[in-house]
């Protein structure tokens, strides 16, 4: 927690959404050094309903993703899953998410939006993506990878509405809020590659926390068809 100038106790939460199909030791690694380094107070996980990026590729039971992600994230203390997009019918729009979360917690909250660079060099396919800036603080983490390629830079769409602060390192949006590029201890791994291994029945062993291994191993997740569907 830390308090505001009018003495009040503000909780600093960090959201990490994604299709977590599975999720892995990448997404869980770049979590907690977010956490660390931006003295957040909890990261809250939102396994996305049926992601509208992604809708080229079949996606896993919400069930299963969101199991999964609650194994994963069971013995950190700071760290929580939602099911506020898997609950929601339909699709997950990031900017639904934010209004609902941001009605909830009211004035007491500050929230830190974290993605990854290769999610945010596509941020102008996001629906209503500038009012996105306007609801939250932006934390863009190092993807390693071809995903690094937006990393440290604002893409052409969005720049004419941030000014770059030297002395807080961070571009200051029109709305005040912040968006910060932050260098990980990358980890190269990707739930595609993950998926892809399990299909050709390889070993997934310490990319993945043992729980979720298991999880996988036990519902035959990624083997076929017959867990994912459109
Ligand atoms: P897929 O290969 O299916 O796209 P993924 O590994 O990218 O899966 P997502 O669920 O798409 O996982 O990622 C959720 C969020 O976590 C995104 O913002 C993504 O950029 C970020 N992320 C995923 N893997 C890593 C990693 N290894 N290091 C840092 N950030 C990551
Ligand atoms: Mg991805």
């Amino acid at each position: 927690m830390v308090t505001d100038r009018s003495g009040s106790e503000v909780e600093r939460i960090g959201i990490l959404g994604g299709t977590f199909d599975p999720v892995h030791y990448g997404h869980l690694r770049a979590a907690e050094e977010v956490r660390e380094r931006f003295f957040l107070d909890k990261i809250i996980f939102m396994p996305a309903a049926l992601p509208p990026h992604k809708r080229d590729r079949k996606v896993t039971d919400k069930e299963h993703r969101l199991e999964m992600v609650r194994k994963a994230v069971a013995g950190n203390p700071a760290f929580e899953v939602s099911d506020l997009e898997c609950s929601r019918e339909g699709a997950s729009y990031s900017i639904e998410t934010l209004k609902i979360l941001k009605e909830g917690r009211g004035a007491g909250s500050e929230i830190y939006f974290i993605l990854g660079s290769d999610a945010f060099s596509l941020i102008h396919t996001w629906r209503s993506y500038e009012d996105l800036f306007s609801m939250a603080h932006w934390i863009v983490v190092e993807r390693p990878g071809p995903g690094k390629k937006g990393f440290g830079t604002l893409p052409e769409s969005v720049r004419g509405s941030f000014r770059y602060n030297h002395g807080l390192k961070a571009w200051i949006h029109r709305s005040g809020h912040t968006l910060r590029f932050c260098k990980l201890n990358a980890l190269n791994i990707s739930a595609s590659e993950i998926r892809k291994l399990v299909e050709s029945g390889r070993s997934i062993r310490y990319l993945v926390p043992e729980e979720v291994r298991l999880y996988i191993e036990t519902h035959g997740l990624y083997k076929g068809d017959s867990t994912r569907r459109e």
